[in-house]
Protein backbone atom coordinates (compact mmCIF):
# COMPACT_ATOMS: atom_id res chain seq x y z
CA UNK A 1 0.00 0.00 0.00
CA UNK A 2 1.57 3.14 -0.96
CA UNK A 3 2.22 6.12 1.81
CA UNK A 4 -0.55 8.81 2.27
CA UNK A 5 1.54 12.12 1.44
CA UNK A 6 0.01 14.21 3.96
CA UNK A 7 -0.09 18.34 4.00
CA UNK A 8 0.42 20.21 7.25
CA UNK A 9 -3.43 20.63 8.15
CA UNK A 10 -3.78 16.57 8.34
CA UNK A 11 -1.43 16.97 11.54
CA UNK A 12 -3.98 14.77 13.62
CA UNK A 13 -4.18 11.89 11.04
CA UNK A 14 -0.59 11.59 11.13
CA UNK A 15 -0.61 11.55 15.68
CA UNK A 16 -3.60 8.87 15.04
CA UNK A 17 -1.22 6.93 12.77
CA UNK A 18 1.69 7.50 15.47
CA UNK A 19 -0.65 6.19 18.74
CA UNK A 20 -1.78 3.26 16.76
CA UNK A 21 1.55 1.63 16.04
CA UNK A 22 2.10 3.42 12.46
CA UNK A 23 5.09 4.38 10.98
CA UNK A 24 5.32 8.54 10.29
CA UNK A 25 7.86 10.42 8.43
CA UNK A 26 7.99 14.06 9.88
CA UNK A 27 9.49 17.45 9.01
CA UNK A 28 12.78 18.40 11.70
CA UNK A 29 14.42 21.51 11.01
CA UNK A 30 17.76 19.20 10.77
CA UNK A 31 16.36 16.57 8.55
CA UNK A 32 13.23 14.39 8.20
CA UNK A 33 12.48 12.04 10.87
CA UNK A 34 11.06 8.76 10.49
CA UNK A 35 8.83 8.30 13.78
CA UNK A 36 7.11 5.80 15.66
CA UNK A 37 5.75 5.57 19.44
CA UNK A 38 9.20 4.79 21.30
CA UNK A 39 7.18 2.58 23.88
CA UNK A 40 5.93 0.19 21.02
CA UNK A 41 8.34 -2.57 20.46
CA UNK A 42 6.67 -3.99 17.41
CA UNK A 43 7.03 -0.49 15.67
CA UNK A 44 10.15 0.39 16.63
CA UNK A 45 11.95 -2.65 15.38
CA UNK A 46 9.49 -1.85 12.51
CA UNK A 47 12.25 0.90 11.86
CA UNK A 48 14.67 -0.22 11.95
CA UNK A 49 13.71 -3.25 9.22
CA UNK A 50 12.61 -0.39 7.09
CA UNK A 51 15.75 1.50 7.17
CA UNK A 52 18.42 -1.72 6.89
CA UNK A 53 19.32 0.23 10.33
CA UNK A 54 21.94 -2.63 12.34
CA UNK A 55 19.72 -2.82 15.58
CA UNK A 56 23.04 -1.94 17.83
CA UNK A 57 22.68 1.73 16.54
CA UNK A 58 20.13 3.38 18.94
CA UNK A 59 17.16 6.10 17.59
CA UNK A 60 16.96 9.72 18.92
CA UNK A 61 13.05 10.09 20.68
CA UNK A 62 11.69 13.08 20.13
CA UNK A 63 9.73 14.67 23.21
CA UNK A 64 7.20 17.74 22.69
CA UNK A 65 8.19 19.47 25.22
CA UNK A 66 11.14 19.47 28.27
CA UNK A 67 8.64 18.58 30.68
CA UNK A 68 8.23 14.83 29.29
CA UNK A 69 11.83 13.83 30.07
CA UNK A 70 10.59 11.94 33.08
CA UNK A 71 8.98 10.11 30.41
CA UNK A 72 12.08 8.69 29.22
CA UNK A 73 14.99 9.32 31.10
CA UNK A 74 15.62 8.04 35.01
CA UNK A 75 17.26 11.43 36.58
CA UNK A 76 18.09 14.63 34.64
CA UNK A 77 21.41 16.01 36.38
CA UNK A 78 22.05 19.53 36.25
CA UNK A 79 24.34 20.05 33.35
CA UNK A 80 21.32 18.54 30.82
CA UNK A 81 18.66 21.25 32.66
CA UNK A 82 21.09 24.59 31.67
CA UNK A 83 21.58 22.84 28.15
CA UNK A 84 17.68 22.30 27.43
CA UNK A 85 17.16 25.54 28.99
CA UNK A 86 19.62 27.42 26.15
CA UNK A 87 19.08 25.04 23.06
CA UNK A 88 15.33 23.39 23.47
CA UNK A 89 13.43 23.53 21.22
CA UNK A 90 16.35 22.73 19.01
CA UNK A 91 18.73 20.18 16.83
CA UNK A 92 20.94 19.61 20.35
CA UNK A 93 20.25 15.91 21.63
CA UNK A 94 21.15 14.39 25.01
CA UNK A 95 21.60 11.57 26.38
CA UNK A 96 21.18 10.47 29.64
CA UNK A 97 20.26 7.85 31.76
CA UNK A 98 17.28 5.66 30.30
CA UNK A 99 14.25 4.92 32.43
CA UNK A 100 13.87 1.08 32.74
CA UNK A 101 10.60 0.81 30.74
CA UNK A 102 12.22 2.04 27.81
CA UNK A 103 12.19 -0.88 25.13
CA UNK A 104 15.76 -2.13 24.29
CA UNK A 105 14.90 -1.52 20.35
CA UNK A 106 14.70 2.34 21.03
CA UNK A 107 18.02 2.68 23.15
CA UNK A 108 19.88 -0.11 21.27
CA UNK A 109 20.25 -2.07 24.41
CA UNK A 110 22.44 0.75 25.84
CA UNK A 111 21.49 1.72 29.77
CA UNK A 112 20.56 5.37 28.24
CA UNK A 113 18.60 7.13 26.02
CA UNK A 114 19.23 9.97 23.48
CA UNK A 115 16.26 12.43 23.43
CA UNK A 116 15.73 15.79 22.03
CA UNK A 117 12.68 18.34 21.89
CA UNK A 118 12.77 19.42 17.55
CA UNK A 119 12.17 22.99 16.38
CA UNK A 120 9.83 22.68 13.83
CA UNK A 121 6.19 23.62 14.01
CA UNK A 122 4.64 20.74 12.33
CA UNK A 123 7.45 17.86 14.17
CA UNK A 124 5.76 20.34 17.24
CA UNK A 125 2.23 19.85 16.54
CA UNK A 126 2.55 16.29 15.61
CA UNK A 127 4.00 15.44 18.93
CA UNK A 128 1.96 17.59 20.90
CA UNK A 129 -1.08 15.45 19.45
CA UNK A 130 0.03 12.08 19.54
CA UNK A 131 1.42 12.66 23.28
CA UNK A 132 3.71 10.00 22.88
CA UNK A 133 7.80 10.14 23.25
CA UNK A 134 9.07 9.62 19.39
CA UNK A 135 11.63 7.38 18.61
CA UNK A 136 12.88 8.79 14.99
CA UNK A 137 15.99 8.71 13.40
CA UNK A 138 16.32 9.86 9.77
CA UNK A 139 14.14 8.66 7.16
CA UNK A 140 16.43 7.35 4.72
CA UNK A 141 17.74 3.69 3.82
CA UNK A 142 20.80 3.12 6.25
CA UNK A 143 23.58 4.61 4.52
CA UNK A 144 21.94 7.05 2.18
CA UNK A 145 22.51 10.55 2.59
CA UNK A 146 19.95 12.00 5.29
CA UNK A 147 16.57 12.90 3.51
CA UNK A 148 15.63 17.28 3.51
CA UNK A 149 12.32 16.84 1.61
CA UNK A 150 9.52 14.39 1.56
CA UNK A 151 10.22 13.74 -1.65
CA UNK A 152 13.68 12.11 -0.59
CA UNK A 153 11.61 10.20 2.54
CA UNK A 154 9.46 8.74 -0.90
CA UNK A 155 12.40 7.63 -2.84
CA UNK A 156 14.07 5.92 -0.07
CA UNK A 157 11.44 4.34 1.13
CA UNK A 158 8.33 4.67 -0.63
CA UNK A 159 5.04 2.51 0.28
CA UNK A 160 7.63 1.13 3.39
CA UNK A 161 5.72 4.20 5.67
CA UNK A 162 2.81 4.50 6.50
CA UNK A 163 2.40 8.39 6.19
CA UNK A 164 5.19 11.20 5.69
CA UNK A 165 3.89 14.56 6.01
CA UNK A 166 5.12 17.23 3.96
CA UNK A 167 6.86 20.60 5.63
CA UNK A 168 8.95 21.68 2.85
CA UNK A 169 13.04 21.45 3.05
CA UNK A 170 14.85 21.17 6.18
CA UNK A 171 16.48 24.68 7.57
CA UNK A 172 19.21 23.09 9.19
CA UNK A 173 20.16 20.21 6.92
CA UNK A 174 22.60 18.06 8.82
CA UNK A 175 21.44 16.01 11.77
CA UNK A 176 21.43 17.28 15.53
CA UNK A 177 24.09 17.30 17.78
CA UNK A 178 24.81 14.48 20.17
CA UNK A 179 26.24 15.13 23.53
CA UNK A 180 26.51 12.80 26.78
CA UNK A 181 25.45 14.98 30.12
CA UNK A 182 25.74 12.06 32.18
CA UNK A 183 29.30 13.52 33.33
CA UNK A 184 30.86 16.65 34.22
CA UNK A 185 30.91 18.24 31.25
CA UNK A 186 29.54 17.87 28.16
CA UNK A 187 31.11 15.33 25.45
CA UNK A 188 30.26 15.40 22.03
CA UNK A 189 29.43 11.99 20.20
CA UNK A 190 28.53 13.29 16.99
CA UNK A 191 28.99 17.05 15.23
CA UNK A 192 25.95 18.86 14.59
CA UNK A 193 24.67 22.63 14.26
CA UNK A 194 25.17 23.22 17.49
CA UNK A 195 28.85 23.83 17.86
CA UNK A 196 31.80 23.12 19.98
CA UNK A 197 32.18 26.61 20.94
CA UNK A 198 28.72 27.30 21.73
CA UNK A 199 29.01 23.99 24.25
CA UNK A 200 32.14 25.48 25.88
CA UNK A 201 33.64 21.56 24.63
CA UNK A 202 36.96 21.63 23.56
CA UNK A 203 37.84 22.22 19.87
CA UNK A 204 40.58 19.35 19.32
CA UNK A 205 38.17 16.85 20.34
CA UNK A 206 37.72 14.02 18.02
CA UNK A 207 34.13 13.91 17.54
CA UNK A 208 33.32 11.55 20.47
CA UNK A 209 34.39 7.51 21.11
CA UNK A 210 32.55 4.97 18.52
CA UNK A 211 32.16 2.47 21.11
CA UNK A 212 29.79 5.62 22.95
CA UNK A 213 27.87 6.89 19.92
CA UNK A 214 27.03 3.76 18.22
CA UNK A 215 26.19 5.74 15.05
CA UNK A 216 29.54 7.07 14.10
CA UNK A 217 30.50 3.01 13.56
CA UNK A 218 29.00 3.02 10.38
CA UNK A 219 29.09 4.28 6.77
CA UNK A 220 26.88 6.90 6.30
CA UNK A 221 25.37 9.64 3.96
CA UNK A 222 26.86 8.09 0.51
CA UNK A 223 25.51 8.58 -2.99
CA UNK A 224 25.62 6.58 -5.97
CA UNK A 225 28.44 8.76 -7.60
CA UNK A 226 32.06 9.28 -6.32
CA UNK A 227 32.45 12.63 -3.66
CA UNK A 228 35.43 14.56 -3.78
CA UNK A 229 36.08 17.48 -1.38
CA UNK A 230 38.58 19.98 -2.56
CA UNK A 231 39.78 23.53 -0.65
CA UNK A 232 38.42 26.44 -2.86
CA UNK A 233 41.97 26.81 -4.27
CA UNK A 234 42.47 23.45 -6.23
CA UNK A 235 39.22 22.87 -7.45
CA UNK A 236 38.96 24.61 -10.51
CA UNK A 237 42.25 22.94 -11.77
CA UNK A 238 40.84 19.29 -9.94
CA UNK A 239 37.50 20.00 -12.24
CA UNK A 240 39.48 20.83 -15.32
CA UNK A 241 41.37 17.31 -15.14
CA UNK A 242 38.22 15.34 -14.33
CA UNK A 243 36.66 17.13 -16.74
CA UNK A 244 39.90 15.84 -19.27
CA UNK A 245 39.97 12.96 -18.11
CA UNK A 246 36.35 11.88 -19.37
CA UNK A 247 33.05 10.90 -17.49
CA UNK A 248 30.00 13.41 -15.92
CA UNK A 249 31.40 16.01 -12.77
CA UNK A 250 29.29 17.91 -11.22
CA UNK A 251 30.12 20.96 -8.34
CA UNK A 252 29.14 22.04 -5.18
CA UNK A 253 30.95 25.76 -4.91
CA UNK A 254 30.70 29.24 -3.19
CA UNK A 255 33.41 31.83 -4.24
CA UNK A 256 34.53 29.38 -7.01
CA UNK A 257 33.73 29.27 -10.58
CA UNK A 258 34.45 26.13 -12.04
CA UNK A 259 35.39 25.43 -15.31
CA UNK A 260 32.54 25.11 -18.20
CA UNK A 261 31.72 21.74 -18.72
CA UNK A 262 30.96 21.04 -15.21
CA UNK A 263 27.03 20.52 -14.20
CA UNK A 264 26.40 22.98 -11.28
CA UNK A 265 25.15 20.76 -8.69
CA UNK A 266 24.39 23.10 -5.90
CA UNK A 267 25.91 26.89 -4.89
CA UNK A 268 26.15 28.21 -1.16
CA UNK A 269 27.14 30.99 0.92
CA UNK A 270 29.05 30.15 3.61
CA UNK A 271 29.31 26.54 5.99
CA UNK A 272 25.71 26.89 6.96
CA UNK A 273 24.60 27.28 3.44
CA UNK A 274 26.63 24.09 2.71
CA UNK A 275 24.97 22.29 5.50
CA UNK A 276 21.02 22.60 4.30
CA UNK A 277 22.27 21.54 0.48
CA UNK A 278 24.43 19.03 0.76
CA UNK A 279 21.98 16.14 1.23
CA UNK A 280 20.30 17.12 -1.20
CA UNK A 281 23.13 18.18 -3.64
CA UNK A 282 24.54 14.35 -3.14
CA UNK A 283 20.49 13.07 -4.23
CA UNK A 284 20.48 15.61 -7.22
CA UNK A 285 24.04 14.65 -8.06
CA UNK A 286 22.99 10.75 -8.90
CA UNK A 287 19.72 11.88 -10.38
CA UNK A 288 21.82 14.60 -13.10
CA UNK A 289 23.84 11.27 -13.94
CA UNK A 290 27.33 12.44 -12.09
CA UNK A 291 30.14 10.34 -12.05
CA UNK A 292 32.08 12.76 -9.74
CA UNK A 293 30.63 15.48 -7.46
CA UNK A 294 33.82 17.94 -6.44
CA UNK A 295 32.45 19.88 -3.11
CA UNK A 296 34.25 23.27 -2.28
CA UNK A 297 35.33 22.41 1.69
CA UNK A 298 34.31 24.82 4.20
CA UNK A 299 36.77 25.94 7.15
CA UNK A 300 36.11 22.90 10.03
CA UNK A 301 34.88 26.05 12.23
CA UNK A 302 31.08 26.11 14.41
CA UNK A 303 29.17 24.69 12.15
CA UNK A 304 31.37 24.04 9.41
CA UNK A 305 32.66 21.26 11.38
CA UNK A 306 29.45 19.46 11.24
CA UNK A 307 29.17 19.77 7.33
CA UNK A 308 33.20 18.90 6.56
CA UNK A 309 32.26 15.51 9.24
CA UNK A 310 29.23 14.55 6.90
CA UNK A 311 31.54 15.47 3.78
CA UNK A 312 34.10 13.28 4.74
CA UNK A 313 31.66 10.09 5.22
CA UNK A 314 29.83 10.93 1.86
CA UNK A 315 33.32 10.76 0.49
CA UNK A 316 34.41 7.62 2.12
CA UNK A 317 34.65 4.63 -0.74
P1 LIG B 1 20.06 9.31 13.43
O1 LIG B 1 18.76 9.44 14.17
O2 LIG B 1 19.98 8.40 12.25
O3 LIG B 1 20.58 10.67 13.13
O4 LIG B 1 21.07 8.65 14.45
C1 LIG B 1 21.03 8.91 15.83
C2 LIG B 1 22.42 9.07 16.38
O5 LIG B 1 22.34 9.22 17.80
C3 LIG B 1 23.31 7.88 16.08
O6 LIG B 1 24.61 8.33 15.80
C4 LIG B 1 23.25 7.12 17.40
O7 LIG B 1 24.37 6.30 17.59
C5 LIG B 1 23.19 8.25 18.43
N1 LIG B 1 22.57 7.79 19.68
C6 LIG B 1 21.26 7.48 19.87
N2 LIG B 1 21.06 7.03 21.13
C7 LIG B 1 22.25 7.06 21.74
C8 LIG B 1 22.71 6.72 23.06
N3 LIG B 1 21.87 6.25 23.99
N4 LIG B 1 24.02 6.86 23.33
C9 LIG B 1 24.86 7.34 22.39
N5 LIG B 1 24.51 7.68 21.14
C10 LIG B 1 23.22 7.54 20.81
MG1 LIG C 1 20.71 8.75 10.21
Amino acid sequence: MSPEVLRPDAVARAAAVLTAGGLVAFPTETVYGLGADAFRDGSVRRIFRTKGRPADNPLIVHLADADDLPRVAATVPALARELVDAYWPGPLTLVLDARDDVPSATTGGLRTVAVRVPDHPLAQALLAAADVPVAAPSANRSGRPSPTTAQHVLADLGDAVDVVLDGGPCRVGVESTVVDVRGPSPVVLREGSVTREQLGVALDGTGGDPAASPGTRYRHYAPTCRVLPSPPGELPDTVARLLAAGGAVGTVTSTVTAPSGAVVVARFDDAAGLAAVLYRALRDAEDAGVDVLVVEEVAGTGVGRAVMDRLRRAATP
